[in-house]
Order: C-alpha cells, then sequence, then structure tokens
C-alpha cells in the first residue's frame, strides 16, 4: 500500500470492533480477563491480549501499528509525549552506566536532559561538534557508547542529518542509531529506510497536526543484534517475563530476538515509569495522522515560498531552510528528503531583541505559541522560549541566538501569511 492509503488504514479492522468505520476510544482502564486459566495465560505472555490500559489498549494500539507501519518498523509504543519517548528510549539503550554520542542542535529539552539530568543516573553524553563529521563521531565512540542519537532535521535550523552515514558507523562498532524523525515526519522522510534502527516522535507535531494533543511514539526497525556484549540489559533474565513455576528464565533476547528493544519498553519503561498515551489522545493522533500526506504538501509549498520571501525582506538578516538551501546541505537534502524538509523555518532580523518583541507582538495570523506542526501558523524566539534551558554555548553553536525567529507554518493561504509577516517586520523597525 502507498503512505497515503496506509495513514488512513493500517492497523484497524473494523469486523473487530464491531464494523465501527471510525476507531473506537476504548476508555476501559482494564479488561475482563474471563477465566482464571486465560487470566494465567494473559499475565505469563503466553497469550497475547488485553489486561490493563497501562501496558496495553485497544485504541492506542492501533495507532502504534499505524506509526510502525508507516516509519516501516516491526513495532511501536506510544507514549505521552515526545520527551517521555525520547527519555525512554535513551534511558532503555544507555542504562547501568552507558553513554550516547549526539549533536547539541536539537530540541531544547532534549539536550537539557542529556546535559543536566540523565548524568544524575549514571547516564553521560559526549557531544559532537558537527554529528556529520563521521571521524569526529568516530572518535568519541569508547567501549560505554550504547548510542548515537541524532534529529534527523533538526529544530529550529533544519540541518539535515546524514543518517546513513552515522547508521553504518554505529554498526560497525555495534550500536545502534536512534533518531528523533519529527520535524520532516515519516511522510518525507524514514531513517529505517537508511539504517536507522530506532525512530521516535513528538506525535504533538505534525502527527497530529492540529495542536489539540501531546504524544510521542517510539518505533522499532527490528533488526538491531542486542546481544553482541555491550547491552547487558537484554540479556539478563527477567522475573518479569519469565515463568518461576515452572523454571523457565527468559531475557529480553532470548524472548522477543531482535525485536527486543520494543518489548523491553512496554514491558520495563511503559509499565513501570507510567507515561501512558490515553486512548483519547491516541484517537485524536490517528484522525490528525489520515490527513498528514495532505497537509505535509501544502504546509512544505508554503514554507519554501516564505523562506523565498524572507530573504528579499529588508531587515531579514538570514533564513535558515534547508529546503531552498544551495549550500553544503543540498546534496543531503536531494539524497534524503527529495519531497521536503519540513514545515518549520528560522531567520535572524536586524538590531536588538527589542526588534524580535515588537515582530512576535505584532503579527495577527501567526500566533505565538511554543509549538510546530499545527494546522495554525506559529511563531517563536526559541533562545527565550523552546531552547531556554539549552547552555548559551550549544545554543550558540545550533544557531539559537537572540534576534532567531522560528516559524511554524500552517494551512492558511500563504498570501495571508506573507502579508502578515510583512507587515510585522514593517512595524518592528
Ligand atoms: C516537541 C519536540 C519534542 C518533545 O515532544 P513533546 O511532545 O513536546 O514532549 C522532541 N523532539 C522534537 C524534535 C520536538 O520538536
Amino acid at each position: 500500500m502507498t503512505f497515503e492509503t496506509d495513514a488512513i488504514h493500517a492497523g484497524y479492522g473494523s469486523q473487530y470492533n464491531l464494523y465501527a468505520a471510525s476507531v473506537p476510544i476504548y476508555a476501559t482502564a482494564a479488561f475482563d480477563m474471563a477465566s482464571a486459566l486465560h487470566g494465567d495465560e494473559l499475565a505469563s505472555g503466553e497469550k497475547q491480549g488485553f489486561s490493563y490500559s497501562r501496558v496495553a489498549n485497544p485504541t492506542v494500539d492501533i495507532l502504534e501499528k499505524r506509526l510502525a507501519r508507516l516509519e516501516g518498523g516491526v513495532g511501536a509504543v506510544a507514549v505521552s509525549s515526545g520527551m517521555a519517548a525520547v527519555s525512554y528510549a535513551l534511558l532503555c539503550v544507555a542504562e547501568q552506566g552507558g553513554s550516547i554520542i549526539s549533536p547539541t542542535n536539537l530540541y531544547g529539552a532534549s539536550v537539557d536532559a542529556m546535559e543536566t539530568f540523565f548524568p544524575n543516573f549514571g547516564i553521560h553524553t559526549d557531544f559532537a561538534k558537527n554529528i556529520n563529521d563521521l571521524d569526529e563521531v568516530e572518535s568519541l565512540i569508547t567501549p560505554h557508547t550504547r548510542a548515537i542519537f541524532a534529529e534527523s532535521v533538526a529544530n529550529p535550523s533544519t540541518e539535515i542529518t546524514d543518517v546513513e552515514g552515522l547508521a553504518s558507523l554505529a554498526h560497525k562498532h555495534g550500536i545502534p542509531l536512534i533518531v528523533d524523525n519529527t520535524v520532516p515526519t515519516p511522510y518525507l522522510f524514514r531513517p529505517i529506510e537508511f539504517g536507522a534502527d530506532i525512530v521516535i516522535h513528538s506525535t504533538t507535531k505534525g502527527i497530529t497536526g492540529h495542536g489539540n494533543a501531546i504524544g510521542g511514539i517510539i518505533i522499532d526497525a527490528g533488526h538491531f543484534d542486542w546481544t553482541n556484549g555491550r547491552f547487558p540489559q537484554f540479556t539478563q533474565t527477567e522475573l518479569v517475563i519469565s515463568d518461576e513455576r515452572k523454571g523457565k528464565w527468559e531475557s529480553f533476547s532470548s524472548a522477543f530476538g531482535k525485536e527486543a528493544f520494543i518489548h523491553r519498553i512496554r514491558t520495563k519503561y511503559l509499565r513501570t515509569l507510567g507515561a501512558v498515551q490515553s486512548p483519547f489522545n491516541a484517537y485524536l493522533q490517528l484522525v490528525g495522522l489520515e490527513t498528514l500526506p495532505q497537509r505535509i504538501r501544502q504546509e512544505v509549498d508554503s514554507a519554501t515560498a516564505i523562506a523565498a520571501h524572507l530573504q528579499q525582506v529588508p531587515h531579514v538578516t538570514k533564513v535558515f531552510y534547508t529546503g531552498i538551501d544551495e549550500g553544503s546541505q543540498a546534496a543531503l537534502r536531494k539524497k534524503y528528503l527529495p519531497h521536503g524538509v519540513g514545515t518549520i523555518l528560522s531567520f535572524l532580523v536586524e538590531g536588538s531583541e527589542e526588534n524580535v518583541v515588537r515582530i512576535l507582538d505584532s503579527v495577527k495570523t501567526f500566533t505565538y505559541i511554543p509549538n510546530i506542526g499545527d494546522a495554525k501558523s506559529l511563531i517563536v524566539n526559541p533562545a527565550r522560549i523552546t531552547h531556554r534551558e539549552v547552555p548559551a554555548e550549544y545554543r550558540d553553536a545550533a544557531g539559537v541566538t537572540d534576534n532567531l525567529i522560528r516559524l511554524s507554518i500552517g494551512l492558511e493561504d500563504v498570501s495571508d501569511l506573507i502579508a502578515d509577516l510583512d507587515q510585522a517586520i514593517a512595524s518592528a523597525y
């Protein structure tokens, strides 16, 4: 099936849902186990089924299956936010004192987690200056390294990551590549096709597409070998997936093979840390996902036109949108993102932060909101809001200076958006 068709149908069978045309919201905390025997089989994992919505829920299950299909993965776990997805994936891979290699041009809360919070749990990050410099990245790999992490298209610079190059480097050293694919969405880019092992999303953004629900997802490509000696958490036996009374002991690798990662996320992280996606939010995300291709196509066209226009506007000194960049990123764009790099862009303006404040206060069609991927067009000053917690040194390296403005382009008519930016910038000087 094509992407457009899977976005509407994958993972759902109306025959299992009383022929409901729209995915039902299973608003239930728990499920009738019917008989003592069935209860025992469910609890031991011998039979698949639903028992308690902290671990799995039928509405959420359809979202997981649909996004796994759209990304080309073998399985997925939906969680309550994009940050839960980032945190669970990185902690699961690096627990027991591992380290991660990552660039600093990332979503603010992701950098902050790696820089100031995960070290409290014994997990450290080696930040690469240039994640596309494979020699630099290789020089950072140590026996403790457990993953390379990057955003496929960085927020807000839209810099493109060389996913295939990083995946082969990672695999040469027996470590997985984890990609945050939020900015392009699976419609524009599918990292698994280029070797990524784990893909994560803030589904809050383009996937939901209407700014009405927070959510995240972790998707497993199902091709990484977790038994290569670097990952004891996958090869040690665990009571939760074993049957003590029958003397049958399993590790996540022995029980689930190359799908060990996604099963471990569900059984250890979702079950114990509990950042569960609600069935109602999963429903909103499924509805939004149905129109992902059509929305992204129009939004990319508008973002491209706006980026080109801003380059001509007085007081705008630089536009960051790799979708029109003919410099060093053009080759990566042609290889990975031929249909567009996404729906965010940013630009620098002359003067001081005061001019930025005037622009933010003068827009009428754009809304001043710290989100992206909404059907409404949004504007924000990242240095003060979305990247405030990022150390100044990393902010500067990521181009997030005080005079930077980020836009997320929605579905309004592009001529109205351009007119709004023109009047707001003109009135700020
Ligand atoms: C928004 C965002 C996140 C965090 O997602 P939430 O749903 O807000 O928790 C992570 N990564 C990227 C690239 C984002 O844009």
